[in-house]
């Protein structure tokens, strides 16, 4: 089977900050113990469980805010995550005493920044992006008048008042075009001024380039976590673009080999969350994996949690 390796895939620059940075607190023994993460330091799964062997607390509570689950830290280091952190989380940590870093990514920052010049300008703004996902309940919490639209449903009940203000629509930065263009058409025709600023970051575009130009193959792994909003934006993408049927997986050990039985060609990325050793282990199964050869077919992961890291 030919296996391609699709380039450029991985961890971006704003994972691979977020991690340095948890690494240095595990070891910089100044910092109060016990560590806390507020949210999954970047969306894995794996990365989180590695990260608990040195006693890291990953705090994910699904339907409760960063704010919430705040309130139930005393003492210790606070990380926040590179999804971005509102003010009023950074606030209440000061108020609490609490030691906290920020790992926010550089470009998560530049669409705040955006946000906010947009705002102390008068213009209305318009969000696209993910529901329950940390990156917008930042944003959303710069203003509670900051509009968000997930899909053209939510854009069709945008008020009509917007159309004699200034509206300004920015987005996500792990969305792909697709997702954006459909929201965009509707925003178009109920608000036709509308300034808007594309701030899908560069890593996500340039992972999502190569999956767009990659030559015909029958199948696509894309190794991520199923919380991570680039890796599922990846498959999305080849199968809306170049109509290759993709598959997240985790790991290699989420592999199916019934996959395999009619194919001749697959090709693999990952997202920019996902550790480079899990990605590198489903390559090197997939180019020694022989249909006829039962000795080939085992896809148990062997790697340690520490390799991860
Ligand atoms: S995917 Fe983009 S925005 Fe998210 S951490 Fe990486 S570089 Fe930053």
């Amino acid at each position: 089977m030919k296996v391609i390796d699709l380039t450029p895939r991985g961890y971006c620059h704003g994972v691979l900050v977020a991690l340095a940075m948890v690494k240095k607190v595990i070891k910089t023994e100044s910092y109060p113990r016990p560590i806390y993460i507020l949210g999954q330091i970047v969306h894995n799964s794996k990365i989180t469980k590695a990260f608990e062997t040195y006693g890291v607390i990953s705090l994910d509570q699904p339907g409760k805010s960063r704010l919430e689950m705040l309130e139930t830290i005393d003492h210790g280091t606070v990380i926040f995550t590179a999804h971005g952190i509102s003010k009023q989380v950074i606030e209440r940590a000061k108020d609490k005493g609490l030691t906290y870093l920020n790992a926010t990514c550089r470009d998560v920052l530049k669409v705040h920044k955006a946000v906010e010049q947009k705002l102390s300008e008068g213009f209305e703004i318009i969000y696209i992006g993910h529901r329950n996902h940390p990156e917008p309940e930042a944003i959303l919490a710069m203003d509670p008048k900051i509009y968000f639209v997930e899909d053209e449903k939510d854009a069709l009940l945008l008020p009509n008042e917007l159309k004699d203000r200034k509206v300004f629509v920015t987005n996500q930065t792990t969305l792909s075009m697709y997702d954006i263009e459909s929201v965009l058409k509707v925003i178009e025709t109920k608000y036709p001024a509308y300034v808007f600023d594309n701030e899908i970051c560069n890593a996500t575009t340039v992972r999502q380039e190569a999956v767009m130009q990659q030559e015909p193959v029958d199948l696509m792994l894309v190794v991520g976590d199923q919380m991570s909003s680039n890796s599922n934006k990846l498959a999305f993408v080849g199968m809306k673009n170049q109509h290759i049927q993709s598959k997240l997986i985790s790991g290699v050990e989420d592999i199916d080999l019934s996959w395999f039985k009619d194919i001749e060609s697959v090709s693999v990325t990952s997202g920019a969350s996902t550790p480079t050793a899990v990605t590198e282990e489903v390559i090197k199964f997939l180019k020694h994996y022989d249909k006829k050869d039962p000795k080939t077919w085992d896809h148990e992961s062997k790697l340690d949690l520490l390799d991860i890291l």
